[in-house]
């Protein structure tokens, strides 16, 4: 088939969808990146991401993925060697681990079972045990968007200050920011980590690192070998608005409507926007007979739902067909999961109708799937809607 009617529906948790107002701000022509017409839209685009990560300090802008991101806050502030201690949330607390262990930092992680967020008085006990402070920073994924769980980075902050331990704090927001209230600064956070493509609404290829006083002055004396992540450069040229390299000038367009569109609305109503979807797809999961795959009723990611696939039936398979049927992509199950659970986004630019038409699409392929479930789902979403409007 050469072409599908209608639009696609892109309902992974990441790239979320792009709203056609960031789309026309990319299509603009790229301008020469030293000039001063760019040097006055990389003075607005530096101003207006702080307050989406609510920071008065200094947000580094990269033109990568989310990953590089992660890299770049580790081999800013640590050496070779370093011990970091990082909680196992899912697949992406696994992979920032994996890429800690690879740069020569020593991960030690606290084990997770994947259905909840990472646990502050886990976290607090062992920093109480490291009393030579051999733990140089702890790592926290704040939205695990493998699993759709969300972690209390402002309890893990009191973990630490409780253990009255020197760590830095390092959160990978990269799926929360934007969706889910996060205070950089409240939270005395040294390295908030985030990316582009889900709740900034913009297509991948930029991530950010938002830094703390500490954290800058760790940047100073850490010895891991680094160019292209390092942050010195970006500071010293950023206030006059350039980049010690090309910067992603299209996505920086889209950026400055991010930030405008997410004022607009309000950062209060965006979340609870995200907050009401969450509630109303965990209802029609309950509806179908399912089950979600975070078991923690106070860290349900408002980000995105995983949902887990009855015995005997293949989450691939149902994701395969609602794709061949009703043009909506979903997420995979990823890691240890793979096959056993999928995920619903609902994130981003995204309101009540996309979310009914999303969840229909579910249902529609659970049924066409055979996969065991109860009608209703939808219905019962719509209840939850069209009862809290
Ligand atoms: C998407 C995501 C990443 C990885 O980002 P990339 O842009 O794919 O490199 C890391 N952590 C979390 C929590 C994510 O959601």
């Amino acid at each position: 088939m050469s072409h599908r009617a209608g639009p696609h529906f892109l309902q992974i948790p990441g790239p979320s969808n792009v709203p056609g107002r960031i789309l026309r701000a990319i299509e603009r022509p790229t301008i020469d990146h030293r000039g001063p017409t760019f040097q006055a839209l990389a003075k607005e685009v530096l101003a207006k991401i702080r307050p989406i990560f609510k920071t008065t300090e200094p947000v580094i802008i990269f033109p990568s993925s989310g990953t590089g991101a992660w890299e770049a806050a580790l081999v800013n502030t640590l050496s070779p060697g370093d011990r970091v201690l990082m909680y196992e949330t899912g697949q992406f607390s696994t992979l920032w681990e994996e890429l800690a262990r690879r740069i020569g930092l020593v991960p030690e992680v606290i084990a997770g079972d994947w259905q909840g967020g990472a646990r502050a008085e886990v976290i607090e006990e062992r920093l109480s045990q490291d009393t030579g402070h051999e733990i140089k920073a702890v790592c926290v994924v704040h939205n695990e968007t493998s699993t759709g769980a969300t972690s209390n980075v402002r309890a893990v902050r009191g973990a630490i200050d409780s253990a009255k331990h020197p760590a830095l704090f390092l959160v990978d927001t990269i799926s929360g920011l934007g969706s889910i209230d996060y205070r950089h600064d409240e939270w005395g956070v040294d390295v908030t980590i985030s990316g582009s493509q889900k709740g900034l609404m913009l297509p991948p290829g930029i991530s950010f690192n938002a830094v703390s006083k500490k954290a800058v002055e760790a940047s100073k004396i850490g010895k891991s070998a680094r160019s292209y992540w390092d942050w010195s450069g970006q500071l010293a040229n950023n206030p006059t608005g350039n980049f010690p390299y090309t910067p992603a000038t299209n996505l920086l367009y889209g950026l400055v409507e991010a930030c405008d569109m997410l004022m607009d609305e309000g950062l209060d109503n965006v979340f609870s926007r995200h907050e009401r979807h969450a509630e109303a797809t965990r209802r029609a999961v309950r509806a179908w007979g399912l089950k979600t795959q975070c078991q923690e009723s106070s860290e349900h990611s408002p980000v995105l739902t995983g949902v887990v696939m009855p015995d005997g039936h293949d989450a691939d398979a149902l994701r395969a067909a609602i794709l061949e049927h009703y043009d909506m992509s979903l997420g995979a199950g990823l890691g240890k999961v793979k096959g056993r659970m999928f995920r619903i986004g609902h994130l981003g630019d995204f309101n009540d109708l996309l979310l009914m038409g999303t969840l229909s699409g579910v249902e529609m392929g659970l049924a066409v799937a055979g996969v065991p479930h109860a009608k209703g789902g939808a219905r019962a979403a719509m209840d939850y809607l069209t009862g809290n409007a």
